[in-house]
């Protein structure tokens, strides 16, 4: 018995690139300690709930998530992670050392939610359904990721690589995926990590192994502004928008790699017998490929140049030409991982392993970051099902929540290794 589990240490505690062939999920399934681990996922099912229930009752708006992060590093402290830190941006971080302290295998859930300062989050249970503002997203991320911590710490599974879990800020919208971006600007870290599993929502299917890329720009026009009858002839910035906004629409796109843009928001002026001193729209461009997405910029920023110059060509422009200024509010890098990448083989052996069809996605995630710096990543769900993300009616029902967890644990094993009993 002993025998078979050291062959299995030595297997798996190589830091080489494994042939998905060699990969024995069987085999890692079988260590006492990972045996242990699963069966703390069906043991502790109400501990888990009630994780997710506390945890989404703390608001934690967009830039606001001081309170939920101070409850995370509170639990990351209990569960016996150690060190335990919160970082500049707020990101609360938890190691769970390996044999080896060079190799980490990144464990993150967000911790941000859509929901502005005020929202209710009390949850409410509706039959078999949890309902609450971020119950799913990302509720089920945050109790996954503590269930794998205190089932990892209860079975006293070894892992080679060292564990670093991160309750992590800023995912959402503006937040522009900057607790990632603050986690990997830090060199010593980057280096260390050779996987990250992103949890997020719900589901036990889900692979997103891609990275949605996409960069939002905030495109002001201003100028002298004036009145309507006295003044007429002046240069307009709604107008010079309009004919920005014309030209762009004539963009061509090509279908692949697919891209999109749009324009979300427009506002500008204040009274219709004035001539705006301001106009502004808010511009989102997406693509799965970067290259894409630099040449819409770059016809953005030429578009809006050349149409502010008409506009001030044909103006009088004696008290002031029209000036523009474009500010980028929202930056997601895009990349994809090989199809190769260790990381993709080890969660489709172990989905091949556990019967589980893999959903392979491609989408905007924390994932993002690593991704993009050439660092093997993916997102997954947290188990479980939920549906009305991003709404107050948002809900979650855990049923079957256990089978995400068995996954991302064995993917986690072979990922770090498992160390000799
Ligand atoms: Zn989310």
């Amino acid at each position: 018995m002993l025998r078979r589990i050291s062959m299995v240490a030595v297997l798996f505690a190589m830091s080489a690139p494994l042939p998905a062939a060699e990969l024995s999920v069987g085999s890692v399934e079988r260590l006492p300690a990972v045996q242990r681990a699963l069966q703390f996922f069906e043991r502790e099912r109400e501990w888990i709930l009630q994780q997710q229930i506390r945890a989404t009752s703390i608001p934690a708006p967009p830039f606001h998530e001081e309170e939920r992060a101070r409850y995370l590093e509170e639990q990351f402290r209990a569960l016996g992670l150690e060190p335990v830190r919160r970082d500049s941006i707020g990101n609360v971080l938890g190691t769970r050392a390996g044999a080896d302290p060079e190799h980490i295998v990144l464990l993150s859930a967000h911790i941000d939610t859509v929901f502005p300062p005020g929202t209710l989050v009390e949850v409410r249970k509706q039959g078999s359904r949890w309902v609450a503002p971020g119950i799913a997203d990302n509720g089920a991320g945050i109790a996954a990721l503590l269930a794998l911590a205190r089932a990892l710490q209860e079975s006293k599974l070894r892992t080679h690589a060292t564990l670093l879990f991160v309750a992590n800020v800023g995912e959402e919208g503006e937040g522009n995926l900057r607790g990632m971006q603050a986690l990997f600007s830090d060199p010593a870290l980057r280096r260390r990590v050779r996987a990250a599993i992103a949890i997020d929502g719900s589901s036990h299917e889900r692979l997103t192994a891609k990275a949605l890329g996409s960069r939002r720009f905030h495109v002001t026009v201003r100028g002298p502004g004036g009145h309507s009858w006295a003044d007429f002839g002046l240069p307009n910035p709604i107008q010079a928008l309009a004919r920005a906004i014309h030209r762009l629409a004539e963009v061509a796109i090509p279908p692949r790699p697919r891209t999109i843009f749009n324009i979300g928001q427009i506002e500008g002026g204040t009274s219709v017998n004035a001539i705006p001193f301001q106009a502004s729209m808010k511009v989102d461009i997406r693509s799965e490929e970067e290259p894409e997405i630099e040449r819409l910029e770059r016809a953005l920023r030429r578009i809006v140049a050349e149409a502010v110059a008409e506009e001030n060509a044909v103006a009088d422009t004696k008290r002031g030409a029209l000036t523009v200024e474009v500010k980028v509010i929202g930056q997601r890098p895009a990349g994809e991982l090989p199809a190769s990448a260790r990381i993709i083989e080890v969660f489709g052996a172990v989905d091949q392993h556990l019967g589980i069809k893999t959903q392979m996605q491609r989408s905007s995630t924390d994932a993002n970051i690593p991704i993009s710096l050439g660092i093997e990543a993916v997102a997954v769900g947290g188990g479980g099902r939920s549906g009305a993300s991003h709404s107050l009616q948002e809900w979650y029902d855990p049923s079957g929540r256990e089978r995400a967890l068995k996954r991302i644990l064995l993917a986690v094993a072979l990922l770090a290794g498992v160390e000799e009993e």
